[in-house]
């Protein structure tokens, strides 16, 4: 079977390359200088550096000045989760759905966990109860998440943030490019994008400042990123990059729109099954994704039979699939842990089709006919 004939659903663990980031790539890759050298091969790598560093920033409304190139969005977590430059806040409070990357605490010895509701939305009752708790702090909330597409109501946590001198730092890793994603209108400090989610190159991605804010670097040595992270650029990365940057940027409303119309499409299929549940619904969530379980389904068994069908579906994050836990996400909001076991994620992107819908519409009524089955073997 090619890839033509699979339908590729897991975006959100990655998309594919653009087009433009794929000739971006290719041409950068014959730019032989070093982009701190001061001759004409080492200025026309610069330039290549530059020009994506501009789409990175006007995907966001930032400035080129703000961002720091990084090598991947877990890298730029961990810049970003560090007691920065001055020493002002030395707490570190983070939503209970955070990626892995953020959850881990970065440099901070310690992390407090804010609540979510059982729709999958930060608790600001909770959040401003643990503001108020201590010394100003560093918090960290995604924009939307990975597992459920569920938005978080990040302008309000930032005025609670702000209010007690806090920083906030935002992880739009699966936000960008499907919704609109202004730093100022967001009124995040920092935030976290990762090239590969948007059609980019994987091991590339950005920490974007609104204001200028030392950061306390997590790579030294040379003077690259303006001190803030060392070492030669990959160049052919950051062109890739921000060629996909610039494409998500000129094409979102479109694509969104898109997305959405094949998601609910997808999501009104699958509700036609007694008893599944799409998690997250009640919520405002991305355009692209679909967390659904239904009670005895095994997601592992499930994610089996949807690949020999030729269907690329996750059973929640990527990377800690092939992990027996339950989601944490799903743990977070209140579901059984035997209900969570049954999750599947289906998420899309701009070049998904109705071909994709309709051929996860036929693997998905052989994986819930087998499973409604052995339920009913089971009971007779
Ligand atoms: N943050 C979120 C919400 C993610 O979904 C991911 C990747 O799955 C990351 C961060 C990490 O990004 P990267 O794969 O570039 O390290």
């Amino acid at each position: 079977m090619t890839t033509t004939e699979r339908a590729y659903l897991d975006w959100n663990a990655t998309a594919p390359l653009r087009p433009q980031a794929r000739a971006a790539m290719v041409e950068a890759l014959d730019a032989v200088g070093n982009p701190s050298s001061v001759h004409a091969e080492g200025r026309e790598a610069r330039g290549i550096v530059e020009a994506a560093r501009e789409h990175v920033a006007a995907l966001v409304g930032s400035e080129p000045r703000h961002v720091v190139l990084t090598a991947s969005g877990t890298e730029a977590n961990t810049l970003a989760l560090s007691p920065q430059t001055g020493g002002r806040w030395q707490r570190l409070l983070v939503s209970a759905i955070e990626h892995p990357s953020v959850r881990s605490g970065g440099r901070f010895p310690t992390v407090e966990e804010v609540a979510v509701t059982a729709a999958g939305v930060v608790d600001l009752d909770d959040l401003a109860k643990r503001l108020a708790e201590g010394p100003p702090a560093l918090v960290s909330i995604m924009l939307a998440n990975n597992e459920t597409g569920v938005l978080q109501p990040i302008r309000e946590a930032a005025h609670l943030v702000h209010e007690a001198s806090g920083l906030l730092h935002v992880d739009a890793v699966q936000a960008v490019g499907r919704i609109p994603c202004d730093i100022n209108a967001l009124e995040a400090d920092l935030l976290t994008l990762s090239g590969h989610k948007i059609g980019g190159p994987k091991g590339a991605g950005a920490l974007v400042k609104r204001a200028p804010l030392d950061l306390h670097p997590l790579v030294t040595g040379g003077g690259q990123e303006r001190g803030e992270r060392a070492g030669t650029e990959n160049v052919a990365a950051i062109a890739g990059f921000g060629a996909a940057a610039n494409a998500a940027e000129a094409n979102l409303a479109t694509e969104r729109a898109h997305m959405r119309g094949l998601r609910d499409q997808l999501e009104a299929g699958l509700r036609a099954t007694p008893g599944l549940i799409v998690f997250g619904a009640e919520a405002e969530r991305l355009p692209n994704t679909t967390l659904f379980a239904l009670d005895g389904l095994k997601a592992e068994t499930a994610i089996i039979r949807f690949d020999l069908d030729g269907v690329a579906v996750s059973s929640g994050a990527a990377c800690s699939s092939g992990k027996v836990q339950p989601s944490h996400v799903l743990k977070a909001m209140g579901v059984s842990p035997a209900l969570a076991r049954s999750a599947v994620r289906v998420s899309l992107g701009p070049t998904s089709t109705e071909d994709d819908i309709e051929r996860f519409r036929t693997a998905w009524i052989t994986v819930s006919g087998t499973l409604l089955e052995k339920s009913r073997g089971m009971a007779a």
